[in-house]
């Protein structure tokens, strides 16, 4: 039987680190279906699309292959671009195709397709409320916006991205509006997700007291 963790929280709350970690320590598949909007907002960038020619965006998404290896990998149409959809022009752009109700329905089912018949961890904006309603357990993390960008720019860092940190806390207040007030599928706290602030918590404890939780679900 399918067993599903959903963790949800804004733009840098520690879901991609944490979710990563959860995942390996208690044998769970892990999507980031952040990554799946940063592949259209790509492909777009690459095809030069603009927000409004919805036909377009209609063709491309008829074709569109996105595919996630457990490793962390990220192909889009066969092409590995892992490191390419975490850059600045692919973060500013994808705000605004996450609203465009095409592309959600087509990444619904795409996200749905991958988590199929696994045990799986799933990160996002809507995983506990939209994506998975079901789910078997709700994390909703958080984090101050600037300690949000400390952590990012650090992770960028390690990737191999230069990013001030003032570019970052300003994308990440803008992303923070436009994620919470947008009409289509905002960023909500499921009513019934367990509430984590991880200000001023070590990944480590973070990532305990998740594998808590789950752990005493599974017994329920
Ligand atoms: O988590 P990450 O920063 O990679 O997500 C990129 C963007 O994708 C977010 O800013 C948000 O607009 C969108 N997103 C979404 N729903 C999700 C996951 C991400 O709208 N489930």
């Amino acid at each position: 039987m399918e067993f599903i963790v959903a963790i949800d929280g804004p733009a840098g709350s520690g879901k991609g680190t944490i979710t990563k970690l959860v995942g390996e320590t208690l044998a769970l598949v892990n999507i980031d279906t952040g990554a799946t909007f940063r592949c259209v907002a790509l492909n777009m960038l690459q095809e030069g699309i603009k927000i409004k020619e919805e036909d377009k965006i209609k063709d491309l998404l008829e074709k569109i292959e996105i595919d996630m290896k457990e490793s962390g990998e990220v192909f889009l149409n066969g092409k590995e671009v892992t490191k390419k959809i975490r850059e600045n022009e692919v973060s500013n752009f994808v705000s605004q195709v996450s609203t465009i109700q095409i592309v959600r329905n087509r990444l619904l089912e795409i996200q749905r397709k991958i988590a199929e018949g696994k045990n799986v961890i799933m990160e996002g904006r809507d995983i506990g409320t939209v994506v998975f309603p079901k789910a078997d357990v709700k994390i909703y993390l958080d984090a101050s916006p600037e300690e949000r960008a400390k952590r990012r720019v650090k992770q960028n860092q390690e990737k191999g991205i230069t990013t001030s940190y003032e570019d970052v806390l300003k994308n990440i207040i803008d992303r923070d509006k436009r994620d919470s007030t947008r009409e289509i599928a905002p960023l909500k706290r499921a009513e019934d997700a367990i509430y984590i602030d991880s200000t001023s918590m070590t990944i480590g404890e973070v990532v305990d007291k998740i594998v808590k939780i789950v752990k005493d679900k599974k017994q329920t």
